[in-house]
């Protein structure tokens, strides 16, 4: 191949672990001028070939790995490879429950850096985040269409991160017919509607799957106060439960009013059911003046880490809001706490909930783990897939 990125002596130990990163600082050469997205070959400072990467000659992340191999190329076969394999090991877990929501490519997690595609019914949304994958979104959108026969493909690159790739933000439909303005799924036994246009991220947060069911064993009977709400979707597991009551609180009345057609659809007692519009540092702080308190309250925040250069500033966010949290549960109740912060640590995450509960005058234990949902697998060699970590705590 005429177009090589070379790499500084030493440089390749992380891709012989096969680590799909190769940073700018590692590179020392580039030969025969590759434009963005383009392939290279990448080779050690000694000449050894290690395989072919993504050019992105915008970001920091110079490259990514798309095979650790020379052999074949990198084509339409190889994306329809590597997604009937992404599609395959779905496939394994069972029949999901339909009209199902599904993520089917997470990205490095299934060989493919940059690429998302969620299945919302019979429609995909896509993220092309990379120079690598942008190259190839035509092609891929093909593929996609003739391997899940879905309806429509629509795509969502309107995340931040394509800003470090030199991309602009995109969206619109790429193939078949406009999805409709909500696309109704099912998560366990709750039904949700899905915003593909303006909802975030893909319009649902597919990776709270199987802890939406956690909360649902864990709600009978109690007093649920749900924060960071987002469309209800714990709230709802929780009501739909057995939750004696349930407060959903975020700060996006859009989110909220969607909550609230979540709670029609479930056929949930709007008795039961409060939203409250209001930013969830100063609400909690409200309720604790009132003397308001809860059997179980669920914090799940948004990415409070954008860059290591914020990790101590969102380490004070989770922090201040867990500790507020711990002073709203009965004796006797339950913390289910998140952080969907890649950066920040699983380790560190627990003892900064440690943190919360000794300010907050409380004791508490862990009692379950949680992770994300299994269609957000992690790659054994990209630790970086790993991102979502919760802790049950019993509060005594
Ligand atoms: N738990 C949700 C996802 C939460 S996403 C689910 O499983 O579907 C994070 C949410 O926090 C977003 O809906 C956002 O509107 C909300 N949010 C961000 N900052 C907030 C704040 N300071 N107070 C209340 N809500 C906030």
């Amino acid at each position: 191949m005429d177009k090589t990125l070379v790499l500084k002596p030493g440089r390749e130990k992380s891709l012989l672990r096969r680590h799909p990163w190769i940073f700018s600082g590692a590179v020392d050469r580039v030969a025969g001028r590759p434009g963005p997205g383009e392939t290279v070959a990448v080779a050690a400072a000694g000449g050894t070939v290690l395989g072919l990467a993504a050019y992105s000659p915008h970001s920091q992340i110079r490259a990514r790995m798309w095979t650790f191999t020379l052999a074949g190329e990198v084509d339409a076969d190889f994306f329809r490879d590597r997604i009937e394999t992404a599609l395959a090991t779905r496939r394994t877990w069972g029949e999901q429950p339909e009209p199902a929501g599904l993520r089917l490519v997470h990205a490095e997690n299934d060989g493919l850096p940059g690429l998302i595609v969620d299945r919302y019914a019979d429609f995909l949304v896509c993220q092309f985040l990379t120079a690598g994958v942008e190259a190839w979104r035509q092609v891929i959108v093909e593929i996609l269409v003739e391997l899940t026969g879905c309806r429509g493909v629509y795509e969502r690159s309107d995340a931040e991160v394509r800003a470090k790739e030199g991309l602009e933000p995109r969206t619109g439909l790429l193939a078949g017919q406009e999805p409709p303005e909500l696309i109704e799924i099912c998560e366990g036994d709750c039904r949700f509607l899905v915003d593909v246009r303006q909802g975030h991220k893909t319009g649902f947060y597919l990776d709270q799957r199987e802890n939406l069911a956690e909360a649902a064993c864990l709600a009978p009977g109690r007093e649920v106060l749900n924060c960071f709400s987002y469309t209800g979707g714990f709230g709802i597991a929780a009501l739909k439960g057995g939750a004696a009551r349930v407060v959903q609180l975020d700060s996006s009345g859009p989110s909220l009013a969607l909550a609230a057609r979540h709670g029609e659809l479930n056929a949930l007692d709007p008795g039961r059911l409060e939203h409250v519009e209001g930013d969830a540092f100063a609400v909690l702080r409200e309720y604790r003046r009132q003397g308001r308190a809860f059997d179980l309250v669920v914090l799940d925040p948004p990415k409070f880490v954008e860059g290591r250069q914020n990790l101590n500033r969102a380490a004070r966010g989770y922090k201040d809001i867990n500790l507020q949290a711990f002073g709203l549960i009965r004796p006797g109740g339950l913390l289910l706490t998140f952080s969907c912060s890649g950066l920040l640590e699983a380790d560190l995450f627990q003892k900064i909930v440690a943190d919360a509960a000794l300010d907050a005058g409380r004791q508490a234990r862990i009692i379950g783990r949680l992770g994300q949902a299994a269609d957000h697998p992690i790659a054994l060699n990209f630790p970086e897939g790993s991102y979502l970590k919760g802790l049950v705590c019993a509060v005594e």
